[in-house]
């Protein structure tokens, strides 16, 4: 049978993603050796990582004045190297509480400098993208989560504001194109719309960094990995080299102009039948919608249990929403083919004619 993968992160990646990189498993380009086993030293990885860095400037437009970076950690330790290495000790730091991972940042940044939360959505159960705030004058930077995982919602503009953004992108980045003038920093864990879990892209203005007076770890310094090329230690070698496979991927069908086209236009096909369906509702605001992970609810929750066994006898796999908030959750990342999704609104209408 063939399955139609929903989950969250890891996730999804095309097939001819895995055959590339199974290749390279077995024999990196015909050298005879595994891309598990190569030297982070040698030749053969030196070029991956060129390419894969060279894919992500590309892709996103990015000049010389950013830094791109493959670091380990996960986009969680970002939350705690961003400010570190952003935030003055006696400086402020604006930050859109938009959702969980947001949060987190907060609480993160929060050991650094002052954190100043310009607005929230918490007390709405994250239902929306907060607006309409103003940030400090003097802040270091203004902190968003582009994409709500857990609760489906997506900041369609970026707020136009004089400070540099910086942006946790995991579950959206390269979904869309971007203006990257406004970004001082963006993050993302691989493993949403990028490639495997293990590593996380950093991509950061250069002349942001050295303008904080504290002691930086070594290894948390993102001069550190500049100066050394993300290999001061042993950098993810695996993931760095499967994320370039699937970013090539990406520049093959398009880059991110047609990214955005297909993931707007499967995102709609989703929605409208949610909107449309007798038993099923949203739970986001409709202007704030997510067009990667679609969050969404039977209108008697007693019956959810049937939905997804259902939904998994036809092959459609992980769309039990987040543990944190229930309902269902159908990820549809960059990687994610229209197909899929009418194989999930063809399990919505069968549901809506056995039990409607
Ligand atoms: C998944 C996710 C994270 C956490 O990523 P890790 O790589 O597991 O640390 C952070 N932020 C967002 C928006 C996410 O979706």
């Amino acid at each position: 049978m063939q399955l139609h993968n929903f989950n969250a992160g890891p996730s999804i990646l095309p097939k001819s993603v895995f055959e590339e990189t199974a290749r390279g498993v077995l024999d990196l380009n015909g050298t005879g050796l595994s891309v598990l086993e190569i030297s982070h030293r040698s030749k053969e990885f030196k070029e991956i990582y060129a390419q894969a860095k060279s894919l992500v400037r590309e892709l996103l437009g990015l000049d010389d004045r950013f830094a791109v970076l493959f670091l380990t950690g996960g986009a969680s330790s970002q939350f705690y190297m961003s400010a570190l290495n952003l935030l003055p000790d006696d400086g402020t730091a604006a930050y859109l509480d938009s959702g969980s991972w947001s949060a987190k940042a907060v609480k993160e940044a929060g050991r650094y400098g002052t954190v100043d939360v310009v607005a929230s959505s918490k007390e709405d159960g994250y239902k929306h993208i907060p607006k309409g705030y103003a940030i400090p004058e003097s802040c270091a930077y203004l902190h968003v989560t582009s994409n709500n995982t857990i609760f489906g919602t997506q900041l369609h503009d970026f707020p136009e504001v004089s400070v540099p953004l910086v942006a946790d992108m995991s579950s959206d980045i390269m979904c869309r194109p971007i203006d990257v003038d406004k970004f001082g920093l963006i993050y993302a864990g691989a493993q949403k719309n990028l490639g495997p879990a293990g590593t996380t892209l950093v991509i950061v203005r250069k002349d942001l960094l050295g303008k904080v007076s504290r002691d930086i770890p070594t290894m948390l310094d993102y001069q550190t990995h500049i100066d050394k090329d993300s290999a001061f230690n042993t950098p993810p070698v695996f993931p760095i080299y499967a994320t370039m496979v699937n970013l090539k991927w990406l520049k093959e069908n398009g880059g991110l102009e047609a990214a955005y086209t297909r993931n707007k236009a499967k995102a709609e096909v989703l929605y409208n039948e949610i909107d449309r369906n007798t038993l099923f509702e949203g739970v986001t605001a409709t202007e704030d919608r997510s067009i990667m992970n679609v969050t969404f609810v039977l209108k008697n929750e007693e019956r959810s249990a049937a939905f997804v066994q259902q939904c998994e006898e036809a092959g459609c796999v992980g769309i039990k929403g987040h543990r944190s908030v229930g309902g269902f959750r159908a990820s549809i990342y960059n990687a994610m083919p229209l197909a899929s999704v009418e194989a999930l609104v063809a399990q919505m209408q069968a549901f809506e004619s056995t039990h409607g």
